[in-house]
């Protein structure tokens, strides 16, 4: 029904929607349907609920990204309800799109779930499976359901493959199968420029950028007994190196690298100081996602999960060394 409905000829009126603080395949996935909904006439928007990575100026198509605002919430609002499908892309929860959550539940457009997060809310059409390491993946896989492959250009290519890049760790890890590899070799065969993606993604960082990363790697903890590693970018850290969030993407990956470590942990104080945002990455079957949800009203994927707390950092880091005890077991077993 979807399928035919996307592919008839009657214009749709269709809404896109990414997580908030999209990620390169939130984004790349998002702008790839952009692209191509238009391909096929459609009435589409790109909405998201906040401010994206500076990192991603670059990507085509960026420019077509509402970003909410106060100025603009009267016009989303409007945009939402009235539209036909609403694309729900790479978050499994509506509270990932914290500033167009009640715009959502007000509209009786069609919502459509396109996303690889573990226990999805249900919605009208779901295009969900966990086992795949990106949702561009499952974009490739509608418009190939679609039967319209051909209608992938360089441009719709780009940015999937940047979803691909960014959330396989530029192709390494364990998720990627035999399918990942075989899409990416077709958006290669679409003329997209594979180093030139990477060296703006990968290669592009400021010096402060490096002088945090230095701070972050000297406050860096072992916990040997539990294979466990931790660390914490304070609010005056941020403000010391003049950093964004963004430029502390793969900070985390470090801990983790360490011989016989299996869980990486990042305390991160958010500007107001009210809250901690953490991250969690593991190696092997050590669950984070388990993990974040039942202590830090989180979730996400086997080996990438993220939460938050209420709470100051050494409070927050207190907690933290409070309960990893009880993961003994799972912990030192993890291969
Ligand atoms: P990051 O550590 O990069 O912020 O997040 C890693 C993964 O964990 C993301 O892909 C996302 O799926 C998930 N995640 C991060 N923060 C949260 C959160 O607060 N709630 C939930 N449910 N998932 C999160
Ligand atoms: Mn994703």
């Amino acid at each position: 029904m979807l399928f035919s409905n996307i592919n008839g000829i009657k214009k749709k009126k269709i809404v896109l929607l990414p997580h908030d603080h999209p990620d390169g395949d939130a984004l790349g996935s998002s702008l790839a349907l952009l692209f191509y909904f238009r391909k096929l006439k459609h009435d589409v928007d790109l909405i998201s609920s906040t401010e994206y990575s500076k990192s991603f100026q670059w990507l085509p198509g960026i420019k077509n990204v509402i970003v909410f605002s106060k100025q603009n919430k009267y016009l989303i609002k409007k945009k939402i309800e009235n539209s036909d499908y609403l694309f729900l892309i790479d978050f499994n929860n509506i509270s990932r799109i914290k500033n167009l959550k009640n715009f959502l539940i007000d509209s009786n457009a069609k919502k459509v779930l396109i996303d690889h997060h573990p226990y999805p809310s249900c919605f009208d059409f779901m295009l969900s499976d966990t086992k795949v390491p990106a949702t561009s993946i499952l974009v490739f896989r509608f418009i190939s359901n679609m039967n319209h492959l051909n209608k992938i250009d360089k441009e719709i290519a780009t940015c999937l493959y940047i979803g691909l890049m960014t959330d396989t760790g530029f192709f390494r890890f364990p998720s990627i199968t035999s399918e990942t590899h075989f899409i990416a070799g077709k958006l290669i065969e679409k003329g997209i420029n594979v180093s030139h993606i990477y060296n703006i993604l990968q290669e592009k960082y400021s010096e402060n950028r490096l002088k945090l990363l230095s701070k972050t790697l000297n406050k860096l903890k072992v916990l040997e007994k539990y294979r466990t590693t931790y660390t914490s970018i304070s609010a005056s850290d941020m403000k010391i190196f003049s950093c964004k969030k963004e430029d502390t993407e793969g900070f985390i990956y470090y801990g983790l690298g360490i011989e016989n470590i299996v869980f990486s942990v990042l305390f991160f104080e958010e500007k107001t100081k009210k809250s901690i945002k953490i991250s969690f990455r593991s190696r092997g079957n050590f669950n984070v996602s388990i993990f974040a949800k039942k202590h830090f009203q989180g979730g996400g994927h086997k080996n990438a999960a993220g939460g938050i707390l209420e709470n100051s950092l050494s409070e927050s880091i207190k907690y933290f060394l409070s309960i990893i005890p009880n993961y003994y077991s799972d912990l030192i077993t993890s291969i």
